[in-house]
């Protein structure tokens, strides 16, 4: 699984890197980033959380 952030629609909230860090950092324009090719099973949950915490939707995972 793959995790991804749209960057024309994440406002940098920084929910995602606070529910799941291994996979989401923000970067220097203050938007998240995946930071990881592949999600590690164990922080899949959490990954999947964070998408579903995302206030604009822009986090996908496949
Ligand atoms: S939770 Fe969504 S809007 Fe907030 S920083 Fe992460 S990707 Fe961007």
């Amino acid at each position: 699984m793959k995790a991804a952030v749209d960057q024309e629609l994440c406002i940098g909230c920084g929910v995602c890197e606070g529910v799941c860090p291994e996979v989401f950092q923000m970067n220097d324009e203050g938007l998240a980033e995946a930071i990881k090719a592949e999600i590690d099973q164990e922080v899949l949950e959490e990954a999947k959380q964070a998408q579903t915490e995302c206030p604009v939707e822009a986090i996908t995972i496949e």
